[in-house]
Parts: structure tokens; C-alpha cells; sequence
């Protein structure tokens, strides 16, 4: 077997936990604390990805054979792994929740390959001293979620957490996945996740709300230096500002990259937030079928609608906010937290000009644009017209003589098709007389078009119907779903059927649209 090197730096250098009882507790003046997964009764890999692998030096039949299999659902450790839970806060739906931290997933360590670092994380591996009244376990159907979502999302260019296996731990769990009080069994499972950092804005919370302002220190330290190197070479008292910076340029860069893709992350708590900008903890999330900033896919924030498609920007930056009042316990000038929160601002106005740019085939973003896509949103909310569908066709329209027939596959209804077409034929005239003062030919514009507005995304159905395959015995459809995700922006040939809208059946179905966070 192939001699992994692990470099386990988060327990090294931070302060561990020093009671070593596996029962849920409050952790104090520690940042993890040491655990083992749960013995899985009968493992089984039933999906894996090839580009994860390959960014780990994992050989792909290695990790088929029985001691990496017996490491991703818990079973047994590879040479330098070393298990922990780590510990952290958050704000759920707008409320301090105290300690939180890893309920149910466990850090294996750091692995390190071709210069980076990949934290190897099992989600379900069994209970920690976080896991409150959890079992620390994971069902199948979120746990193929999670995987697809997050190998689709790397595909799609969008900053995310990957997955490196999903496993079947042939163990049953119970859940009430609607909390309705009709609990049943379903199959437990395990995702191994990777990423350079697993580290939340919650880490740094809980620290600051409990005054242990010395491990916060501590915590800011290690994560400049090993999550942030680059800033090494500033001078000490300008690493923090440029740090909380950065935190927030790659924060509005990835609400943009959602926005682009029509990604809803669902609960974006303060603890689901990545100090590295990525997406991470796949939960109750979904994809924009039919266009409606107002969407959400979580039933728990279906009357608030906090977490909704349209106001993921403006939440990112509320947790930015909490984020700098934590680190604020610690750095005095406040300034650099203010003005890091106007970074956010900028980046994100300016990031999302130029990608709505690029998903109309502008080249840039000009002021007048706004008007365009204010109106193009109201239309394609009132009309119901799939956002992913729509972009695409655009890039088909003849702009010396457009016609919104081209774009009749992304209606949903033909009466609202039939209703809304002079509203939309007139938005499609402005639109062509916009598009045409770009110098670019038909084939360029739709060439580069194409390139922002994927083709195939993970839409809900797509994986409920996976998951309808999975839980029959079926894992085949992971597998063979994962493969056309691979290439989003290209059409694949014989692949249509998952290019197309969500169908009537899937409009109301618990899973293709209605989500909990149970998991
Ligand atoms: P999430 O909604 O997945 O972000 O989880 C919020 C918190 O609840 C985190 O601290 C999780 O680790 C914890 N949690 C969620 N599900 C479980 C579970 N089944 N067992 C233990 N802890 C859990
Ligand atoms: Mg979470």
C-alpha cells in the first residue's frame, strides 16, 4: 500500500480537549477533542469520486480495497490518521446558539499531496462530545445529497468542500425526516469529505462569546498561517486586516457564484459559513427550476424565508457581520472590521455585474444593464420560466430577429407563456438591441455563454430519483448521475433528459422540493 503523509496540524498546534469521555458535553477552553468513529457493521463504498481521488493521490483500486474502506465508514485507521471532533458556535436563523461543533462528523486528519493539504472529514461516523441529543449518524438519502452536490458544485467552477467517498455502513437509523412523529428506519451511510479547512466563522465565535479570548487568539493565528500563508510575508498588524478581508472578498465571490448557478444553500447559519469561502455542509439545499428569489427548498424557513434564493447575499454579509463583532473581541481597531464588510459590498457588486454580464453574452456590466435584468427577473418570476433553461436558449436568439419561441422550452405553463409573450417579446427586443452592440459573431457569443450557463445542474428531482434507486438496493444511478454532472457546461449526447425542466410530478414532492434538516 501507498505511504499517505499525514500532517494532523489542527490538534497539534491548538488546545485539545482534556477529558477524554465520548458523552455530549459542554467543551471549554478547547478547540476538539479527541474521538473514534463508530465500528461500522458492514461497510460497503458504493460511489466515489475519480477527481477527488486524484487530488489526494489516492489510487482509485486502492481505495476500493478493504483498508481504505474500513478508514471512510470508521472502521479502522490508515498509518497517520488521527480521529477528532472539533469544537465551535453558531447563529441559527438569526439566534446565538451557544456550542455546537462536530455532532456528527469527524476530522481523520490532514492529508498532504502535491503541496496541499486536504483535512479528511467522515460526516456520520458516530457521536462526539458536540453531538447534543444526535446520534452522530447519517442517512443515506442526505448523504448521496451531499456528495453529488458537492463533486457537482467543483465541476460547476463554484468554490466548495468535496466528496471522496460515500459509503453504506449496513447499519439502520432511525429518523422522523419531516418531524411529524413517524420516525422510520432508513440505511445509515458515511460521505468522506475533504478540504484544506473545515474551519467556520462559528469557531471563532464561540470563543469570543465565552471570553476565552487566548484560544481565540490562538485560533486566528494558527488559521492565517496555515489557511492563509500567502499573508506571511505582510508585516504582523496588517496579516489580521488583510485576513478578514480576504474572508470577505471570497464570501461575496462565492454568493455571486450561487446566484450564477441557482444554487440555494438552504440553513446558512454562522456555522455553515467556511472561512475559506467554500460551500460547505450540504443539508436541506436545492436548485432553481423555475426563476423565484423568494424560493426556498428548507421546510423549517418556509414562513420566514430567511435563507431564501434572493437574500443569501445579504445573509452572507450578516454573518460576516457577527463574524467581525467576534473577531472585534480581539482586534481593537475597529475600522478594519467595518471596512472589511464594505469589501464585501464592493466585491459583490462588482462580481455580480460582471457575471450577470456574462450570463446575458454582455462583455461588461454597464450601469443601464440594471434596468434589463430588473425587469427580466420580474418576467421570468411572473411567467415561470426555468432559469437554467432560459440561459441557455438566450445564447440561441437571432438578435437581428429575436423571438421568444426560441425560449419556449423554459416556460412552464403555456397559458403563462401565452400571457406574458408581449411583455417578453418586448424585454427580448431591448435585450437583442443591447446584445448587438457587443462586437462578438453568433457562434463566439454563444460559445462564451455557454461557458457561465451550465447546461445541466443537480436539480432536486435528479437526485430524489437517485435516491428513490439507492434505497431500493440501485446505486448505479449515483454513479451514472455523478458522470454527466462531470461536464455541466457541454451537452452530452443521449443525456437529454437530465437537461430538462423539473417534471409536474416532482413540483411538491418531499425531496424535490420540500427538504428538513433532517439527516
Ligand atoms: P447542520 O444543520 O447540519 O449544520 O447541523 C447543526 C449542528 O447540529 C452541528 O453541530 C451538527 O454537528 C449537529 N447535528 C446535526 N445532525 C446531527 C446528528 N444526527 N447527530 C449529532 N449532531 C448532529
Ligand atoms: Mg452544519
Amino acid at each position: 500500500m501507498t505511504n499517505y503523509r499525514f500532517d494532523n496540524r489542527f490538534i497539534r498546534d491548538l488546545p485539545g480537549d482534556q477529558e477524554s469521555e465520548n458523552q455530549p458535553r459542554q467543551v471549554w477552553g478547547a478547540l476538539w477533542s479527541p474521538v473514534m468513529p463508530a465500528l461500522p457493521p458492514a461497510p460497503k463504498l458504493i460511489a466515489f469520486s475519480s477527481e477527488a481521488c486524484a487530488a489526494l493521490g489516492i489510487d482509485e483500486n486502492e481505495l476500493k480495497q478493504s483498508h481504505w474502506l474500513q478508514a471512510l465508514s470508521g472502521g479502522d485507521l490508515i498509518h497517520g490518521m488521527q480521529p477528532y471532533a472539533t469544537n465551535y458556535g453558531g447563529h441559527q436563523f438569526g439566534q446565538w446558539a451557544g456550542q455546537l461543533g462536530d455532532g456528527r462528523a469527524i476530522g481523520l486528519g490532514e492529508l498532504l499531496y502535491q503541496n496541499q493539504r486536504w483535512e479528511l472529514q467522515l460526516k456520520g461516523a458516530g457521536g462526539t462530545p458536540y453531538s447534543r441529543r444526535g446520534d452522530g449518524k447519517a442517512v443515506l438519502r442526505s448523504s448521496i445529497r451531499e456528495f453529488l452536490c458537492s463533486e457537482a458544485m467543483f465541476h460547476l467552477g463554484v468554490p466548495t468542500t468535496r466528496a471522496l467517498s460515500l459509503v453504506l455502513t449496513g447499519e439502520q437509523v432511525w429518523r422522523d425526516m419531516f418531524y411529524d412523529g413517524h420516525p422510520k428506519q432508513e440505511p445509515g451511510a458515511i460521505v468522506c469529505r475533504v478540504s484544506p479547512s473545515f474551519t467556520r466563522f462559528g469557531h471563532f465565535q464561540l470563543p469570543a462569546m465565552r471570553g476565552e479570548l487566548d484560544l481565540l487568539n490562538r485560533l486566528i493565528n494558527f488559521t492565517i498561517e496555515r489557511d492563509f500563508p500567502h499573508l506571511q510575508s505582510l508585516p504582523t498588524d496588517q496579516q489580521r486586516a488583510a485576513w478578514f478581508h480576504e474572508v470577505c472578498s471570497t464570501t461575496a465571490t462565492l454568493m455571486v457564484e450561487w446566484m450564477r448557478v441557482g444554487f440555494v444553500h438552504g440553513v446558512m447559519n454562522t456555522d455553515n459559513m467556511s472561512i475559506l469561502g467554500l460551500t460547505i455542509d450540504y443539508g436541506p439545499y436545492g436548485w432553481i427550476d423555475n426563476f423565484d428569489l423568494y424560493w426556498t427548498p428548507n421546510t423549517t424557513d418556509a414562513e420566514g424565508l430567511r435563507y431564501c434564493f434572493g437574500r443569501q447575499p445579504a445573509i452572507a454579509r450578516w454573518n460576516l457581520h457577527r463574524f467581525a463583532e467576534a473577531l472585534g473581541t480581539v482586534m481593537t481597531d475597529h475600522e478594519i472590521l467595518t471596512a472589511g464588510l464594505s469589501r464585501f459590498d464592493e466585491v459583490f457588486a462588482e462580481k455580480m455585474g460582471q457575471m450577470l454580464a456574462a450570463k446575458l453574452g454582455f462583455s461588461q456590466w454597464h450601469d443601464d444593464d440594471s434596468l434589463l435584468v430588473d425587469r427580466l427577473f420580474e418576467l421570468m418570476t411572473k411567467a415561470e420560466v426555468d432559469m437554467t433553461i432560459f440561459y441557455r436558449r438566450l445564447a440561441d436568439i437571432d438578435l437581428k430577429n429575436p423571438h421568444l419561441s426560441v425560449l419556449a422550452d423554459a416556460f412552464y405553463s403555456e397559458s403563462l407563456y401565452q400571457q406574458y409573450l408581449p411583455e417578453f417579446e418586448a424585454w427580448l427586443n431591448e435585450y437583442s438591441e443591447r446584445a448587438s452592440t457587443e462586437s462578438v459573431d453568433a457562434h463566439l457569443r454563444k460559445e462564451k455563454m455557454n461557458q457561465v450557463n451550465p447546461c445541466y445542474v443537480l436539480r432536486n428531482y435528479l437526485s430524489q430519483q437517485v435516491i428513490d434507486a439507492a434505497e431500493q438496493g440501485n446505486y448505479q444511478p449515483i454513479s451514472d448521475l455523478l458522470e454527466v454532472m462531470r461536464h455541466p457546461y457541454q451537452e452530452q449526447a443521449g443525456k437529454e433528459q437530465f437537461a430538462q425542466k423539473r417534471p409536474d410530478w416532482a413540483k411538491r414532492k418531499a425531496g424535490c422540493s420540500m427538504l428538513s434538516c433532517s439527516s
